[in-house]
Parts: structure tokens; C-alpha cells; sequence
């Protein structure tokens, strides 16, 4: 599940010890595993191998150039939600004709850019977005590839802030609108109907809302391809990963002993279930994972500055804040906080694990069993490789962190830490 293991009493990626790149490289530090982000994507691929499919990875989940470049020499086309996400896309060396432009607000620029470095489809999310690519395909002489989001109008059960696939949400066009839209879109001139699709949310740990989706949507797919040629039904992203993993309790059975509620979603089990549903289709299925390729492949190393013992609290105060990552804040993101270096008795203690942000939020875990590591200790946070870095800024003008990636033995820094000087760069001074 992933390549992060203790090791002598001491963390390591793959073959790299992360007490050695803490000390190297300074705290806070992302470290990405590439051996693990080749193997979720490998096991998800083999997974499909029944359809004729293509991975769009979603970039927001993790842009870094060195990640997209790999993803891109394994064959790997690109979901993005800007036309900043195609730079960087095409920056890696990332095919734009394998690239689907998502998100419910893109703008005139954003669409021109997209369709001049022709890109695979726009996934449409309202009809003043069909019209408005319309009218830019036309002036620029040029045919727009176009799917329409569906809103299945289905609860993935998932924290509210990243459920999609409801008719409460901003996304996509409701399921009952969708074939008169369809219909009317087949008159604008500068529009090509290529296919359809969805995305009913993100961290899924059950398999029933896919297949609720999939069920609902399929009919309506096979209809559209009947009635409109379309080629392509993409499926969004959104399978779930572990969060807790046990890692320090050195407890192997953390799968076994969890209730089955609680049991992330497998691939296995997923493909078990969508690939029959989607086969007899006919036609190219698209998947957009983000969290599942990169989640699991990434860890926050901070280091523990202080710690307080109030009345009511200990507070282990480290110096990675909500600015490093944001997910607990944002959304009661969990993330299992590790010691670099276990301490030979294993004490723990019931603490918050603070950063340094003077914001109330600003928190990685409250009143949780963790090691009791000190002052002057390196830990880690586990699976930040999705949604982590790339939701980072520079809030209490703390500059952003560096990023590593391992591969077995070799680390390379493919990010520097940004510094004071690159903090302050674009700002003038008024008139
Ligand atoms: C964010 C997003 C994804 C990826 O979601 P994950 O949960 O990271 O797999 C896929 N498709 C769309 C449209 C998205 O907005």
C-alpha cells in the first residue's frame, strides 16, 4: 500500500532514511515515494485491462512537475481545472491531447488556451459554459471537444465539503437535464459531442455510490452514443485511501482488524463492480484519480519545536502549520503522526499536535493517543502526497516547503524551499 516502513527503529521512504533528509534538507519537507506512486497507478490500470480506458490524473491532487512527468512516461493523460494545470502539464512533458479540462468556472482565456493547444474535452458543467465555448470555438474557427457533467444526484458519503454528486452541489447539469442538452448542443456549430461524464466525490471508502452512479448514468451513455456518436464515458475519481495505517503500533493486522464499515475501498473490489457495468458500453472509459495515485506516496516531515502542558490540554507544538497542510483545517482531514526515530519504551501520550499559525485551526490532531516525541524530535505526517502541497501557501509569510522525491535509494529535491527573496519577488512598491 505503500513504501514508507520502520527499519532499525528508524522511518524510511523506500531505501532513504527520512531522519537524514530532515536533517539535510530542514523542516518542513514533502517527501514523495515514486515506487509507490507506480504501483497504485500500475494496480489500477491492470485493474481496467477488460476496457478500453485511459488515466486522467488529477493534477490538483499533486502538480509537482517531477510527479506529472513520471505519470506522463507511464502513458498517464491529465485531468486539470485551469489552464495553469495545462502549463504545467505540457511543462512536464504531459500530452494536452490526453488532458480533459474540468471545474464549473473556466474562463475566456482559460478556454482559448485550451483549445489551442488542443486538448482531448472540456467536461462542460453548465449550459452558459456550452454556449460560451461555443461562441470562442467559432471565433477561433475551431471545433470544441465537449462532454457534459452529470450530476447523478447520488450521496458518496463522504465529508460534505468533498461530496459533488449531489443536486445541492455546484457540479455538473442535473441528470434529468442532461439529454435535452444534449440535444440542443447537437445544433451549435463549433461543438463536438465526445462523451460524458462524472464525479460524485472524493475519498469514497465505499464501493456502493460508484456503482449507484454507474448504474444510473450507464443507460443514459449507451442512449447518447446511439443518438450522438460520443466516444467516451468518464468516471471520475474519488476511491478512498487509508489514513490510519498503524504504522508506529507496528500492528501488521491493521486491515484485518478493522470492522468492515471502516475497510477502505479496494481496487479490486471497485473494477469487481464498475468493469462489468461498463463493458458491454462500447465505449472508452475515462478515470480521473488523484488522491488514490498520490495519496498514500507522500509524507510532511516537521520537526517538534515546544511543547505546553495546560490545565486542560498538552499541546506538542511542531513547526509544519496549516499552511504546509491544510486538509485538517479544511476539511477534519486525518493524517497518522509518526516518529522519524521510535523511542525504545514506545510511550505515548494524549496530545494536540500543533503548528505555529496563530489561527485557532491550526491543528493536526486533537487529544490523540500519538509517540511522545520532544522537543528537538523529527515526526511525520502520513499520506500527504494528494491535496497537501499543492493547497500549501504562504500564510504568516512562512515560505513554502521543499519537496523530495525518492526513488529506492536516490533522493532528488524537486522542489527547492522558497526563499524570503521569492516570498516578496512580485510585489511593487505603490505610487
Ligand atoms: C478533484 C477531482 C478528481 C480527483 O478526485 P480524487 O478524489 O483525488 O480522486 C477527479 N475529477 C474531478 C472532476 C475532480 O474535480
Amino acid at each position: 500500500m505503500h513504501d514508507f516502513h520502520y527499519q532499525d527503529g528508524s522511518l524510511y521512504c523506500e531505501g532513504v532514511n527520512l531522519e537524514s533528509l530532515a536533517k539535510e534538507h530542514a523542516t518542513p519537507l514533502y517527501v514523495y515515494s515514486s515506487a509507490t506512486i507506480h504501483s497504485h497507478y500500475d494496480r489500477l490500470d491492470s485493474s481496467l485491462e477488460e476496457l478500453d480506458h485511459q488515466i486522467e490524473y488529477a493534477v490538483k491532487a499533486n502538480s509537482n512537475l517531477s510527479i506529472l512527468k513520471l505519470l506522463a512516461e507511464k502513458g498517464s493523460g491529465f485531468d486539470i481545472v485551469s489552464a495553469g494545470e495545462l502549463y504545467r502539464v505540457m511543462a512536464a512533458g504531459g500530452d494536452p491531447a490526453k488532458c480533459t479540462f474540468a471545474g464549473v468556472g473556466k474562463t475566456r482565456e482559460e478556454i482559448k488556451y485550451a483549445l489551442k493547444h488542443q486538448i482531448y474535452a472540456f467536461n462542460v458543467e453548465s449550459e452558459a459554459e456550452l454556449r460560451f465555448i461555443d461562441e470562442i470555438a467559432s471565433k477561433m474557427d475551431l471545433i470544441a471537444p465537449v462532454a457534459i457533467r452529470v450530476n447523478p444526484n447520488v450521496d458518496a458519503k463522504t465529508h460534505k465539503y468533498i461530496s459533488t454528486g449531489k443536486s445541492e452541489n455546484k457540479f455538473g447539469i442535473e441528470f434529468e437535464a442532461v439529454e435535452a442538452l444534449y440535444e440542443s448542443a447537437s445544433h451549435f456549430t463549433n461543438i463536438h459531442l465526445k462523451g460524458i461524464q462524472m464525479h460524485i466525490g472524493s475519498q469514497l471508502t465505499s464501493v456502493k455510490p460508484f456503482i449507484e452512479a454507474v448504474e444510473k448514468v450507464a443507460p443514459l451513455a449507451a442512449k447518447l452514443k446511439e443518438r450522438h456518436g460520443i466516444e467516451f464515458f468518464s468516471i471520475g475519481g474519488g476511491i478512498g485511501i487509508v489514513y490510519d495505517t498503524s504504522l508506529d503500533s507496528g500492528r501488521e493486522d491493521w486491515w484485518t482488524h478493522k470492522k468492515d464499515e471502516d475497510r477502505p475501498l479496494t481496487v479490486n473490489q471497485y473494477a469487481k463492480e464498475v468493469v462489468p457495468r461498463l463493458k458491454k458500453l462500447g465505449l472508452k472509459i475515462l478515470l480521473e484519480p488523484g488522491r488514490f495515485i498520490v495519496g498514500n506516496a507522500g509524507v510532511l516531515l516537521s520537526t517538534c519545536l515546544y511543547e505546553k502542558r495546560g490545565n486542560a490540554k498538552t499541546f506538542k507544538i511542531v513547526d509544519a502549520g496549516m499552511n504546509d497542510l491544510i486538509r485538517p483545517a479544511l476539511y477534519e482531514g486525518y493524517h497518522e503522526i509518526v516518529p522519524l526515530k521510535q523511542n525504545k519504551s514506545h510511550s505515548h501520550a494524549i496530545v494536540d499536535v500543533v503548528g505555529p499559525i496563530c489561527e485557532t485551526g491550526d491543528f493536526f490532531c486533537q487529544d490523540r493517543e500519538v509517540a511522545n516525541f520532544k522537543p528537538g524530535d523529527h515526526i511525520a505526517l502520513m499520506s500527504c502526497g494528494a491535496y497537501g502541497f499543492t493547497m500549501a501557501s504562504t500564510y504568516n509569510s512562512r515560505p513554502l516547503a521543499a519537496e523530495i522525491l525518492v526513488d529506492q535509494d536516490q533522493a532528488s529535491v524537486i522542489r527547492r524551499r522558497q526563499t524570503y527573496e521569492e516570498m516578496i519577488d512580485s510585489e511593487r512598491e505603490a505610487l
